[in-house]
């Protein structure tokens, strides 16, 4: 039977939650044991696609198509596994379930409410995934905080299931905060007793408490932890604040978490443990023999979990070149042809961001037209890629007014325009060209030294694309359309031939990089951008 673990959360929210669980499965994964995770989120979207990046952070979108939380994407970047819809469900998505049950009369005849139906619709998802046969051990991360109103359903489904197959095959881990009192000079269990009995009075009692610490646990506070909590010793763990969240797998080990959770669930250790590949890249990402600045313009940049894919990507790639990649955001609405080259002449690589609507789109197109004239390496996604698109039509074909249509709706040049079967929809909701799909690379491009293959699968997240009517236009001016979605047509990537490293991508590169398996974009872009320095220097 698959065993289900259940990750919540006490105290304060932001306790990182997600990197724990990916952290833990990491361990499980090392043992031998087929992981997965998910996420279940207590707000009313059914998904977050609809959510501003500065309510949520970024928007993780699975090869499925599925628009999900962006812990999805520390799952998928930790275990190198492909996550789906199944991983990410909202207690939006439950009730609309539930309802669209009570209106086709699934419970005829009854009152339909929270306990049962709400409680056995949650029951349900999270047991979709151990029902596939396809894990081990299956990670539930609930979302919030226990004592928030919007969780009790989830805690009252995860008690039933706790109750129904037992300590054996499913237990509570209670990720919690141990305060320092600066003035005390101490650390304090308090909050997390509380929090304990929070969880208590829903009938749940947690089996293993991980306790996030800027200090480390004395022996005397684990073994008081342990006592009011009613947790064994050894099941009280310390989460030090780490140097990087890559750090968290080898601390949870230090701790014995591996142990502790494969003795209860009376799981085989395994002799030949490693995590070999994981020590290897954090001695590159710590031992780093170069250093670049990569100047990332976007219009989210006071929030870094809205681009948090992006960050990610520049440190596998980082660690892969052996290079500290120093990423700079700058609000594309600072930047103006009077100053961009004295805001952007230290980069050595300059990366637009993906992003919607008009705020700060000139902003953008001046930071490509100085990265294309002065040879900078250029690396543009999705709106990105569109931007240096209507930039080249500007400056090089001539088109003054060319743009988006999702930015000028009226121009007469919509070099970047409404994909067709975009222009029936009117909802807003999962509405978007969403998922993997195929892209076939031409011979001879960057595109294809990077890949080195001819077909390749990226996710996207789009509602408009390259307006095909000006193909031979950009092509006989120099602009490569050297990636192209072999069903639809759809231009994917564009690169400049005379320039040492420009590319632009209609898709997400930044959903696929892992710690195993850097983003081959990403790892080039940092490599070209060690070159420009290089080169830089020299002259
Ligand atoms: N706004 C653009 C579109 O919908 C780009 C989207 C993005 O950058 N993810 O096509």
């Amino acid at each position: 039977m698959t065993k289900l673990i259940f990750v919540t959360g006490g105290v304060t929210s932001s306790l990182g939650k997600g990197i724990f669980a990916a952290s833990l499965a990491k361990l499980l994964q090392g043992h031998g044991y087929r992981v997965t995770i998910q996420k279940f989120d207590p707000y009313i979207n059914v998904d977050p696609g609809t959510l501003n990046p500065y309510e949520h952070g970024e928007c993780y979108v699975t090869d499925d198509g599925a628009e999900t939380d962006l812990d999805l994407g520390h799952y998928e970047r930790f275990l190198s596994i492909s996550t789906s819809q199944a991983n990410n469900v909202t207690t939006g998505r439950v009730y609309q379930t539930v309802i669209t049950k009570e209106r086709a009369g699934e419970f005829l005849g009854k009152t339909v409410q929270v306990v049962p139906h709400i409680t056995d619709e949650i029951k349900r998802r999270v047991t979709l995934l151990a029902e596939t046969g396809d894990y081990d051990v299956v990670i539930t991360e609930l979302g919030g905080t226990v004592g928030d109103i919007e969780s009790l359903p989830y805690l009252e489904a995860l008690r039933q299931l706790r109750w129904e197959r037992g300590s054996k095959d499913c237990m509570v881990i209670h990720l919690t905060l141990i305060p320092f009192l600066r003035a005390a000079k101490e650390l304090k269990t308090k909050p997390t007793q509380h929090s304990v009995k929070e969880l208590q009075n829903s009938g749940i009692q947690p089996d293993i408490l991980v306790c996030r610490t800027e200090y480390p646990l004395t022996k005397e506070i684990r073994n008081k932890l342990a006592l009011f909590c009613n947790v064994e010793n050894n099941a009280v763990i310390e989460a030090i604040d780490a140097e990087t969240i890559y750090d968290v797998p080898m601390l949870m080990l230090k701790e014995k978490l591996d142990s502790t959770v494969l003795n209860k669930f009376k799981m085989k250790r395994n002799k030949d443990f490693s995590l070999s590949t994981w020590k290897n890249f954090l001695g590159r990402l710590k031992n780093p023999s170069h250093q670049v600045n990569i100047a990332l313009i976007g219009k989210y940049i006071e929030l870094a979990d809205a681009y948090i894919s992006i960050h990610e990507s520049f440190k596998h790639a980082g660690a892969f070149n052996e290079c500290s990649v120093n990423v700079v955001p700058i609000h594309s609405q600072t930047v103006e042809a009077e100053n961009v080259s004295k805001l952007l002449s230290d980069f050595d690589g300059i990366l637009v961001a993906p992003g919607f609507g008009s705020r700060g789109i000139d902003g953008k197109l001046t930071a490509i037209k100085y990265a294309r004239e002065n040879n900078i390496p250029f690396f543009g996604i999705c709106l990105g890629m569109q931007c240096a698109v209507v930039e080249f039509a500007r400056n090089v074909l001539g088109y003054k007014e060319a743009a988006s249509s999702e930015v000028t709706e009226n121009t007469p040049h919509p070099v970047i325009d409404l994909m067709e079967e975009q222009k029936s929809i009117t909802e807003k909701g999962g509405t978007m060209r969403l998922g993997a799909y195929n892209c076939k690379l031409k011979k001879r491009s960057l595109g294809y030294k990077i890949y080195k293959k001819d077909i390749i699968q990226e996710r996207h997240r789009h509602r408009y694309e390259f307006n095909n009517a000006y193909r031979k236009n950009f092509e006989s001016h120099g602009m490569v359309l050297s990636g192209i979605n072999p069903e639809n047509d759809l231009v994917e990537i564009v690169e400049i031939k005379d320039h040492p490293f420009f590319i632009g991508v209609q898709f997400h590169p930044e959903l696929k990089s892992t710690v195993k398996d850097p983003h081959p974009i990403f790892s080039a872009f940092v490599e070209a951008a060690i070159l420009f320095k290089q080169e830089k220097m020299n002259s």
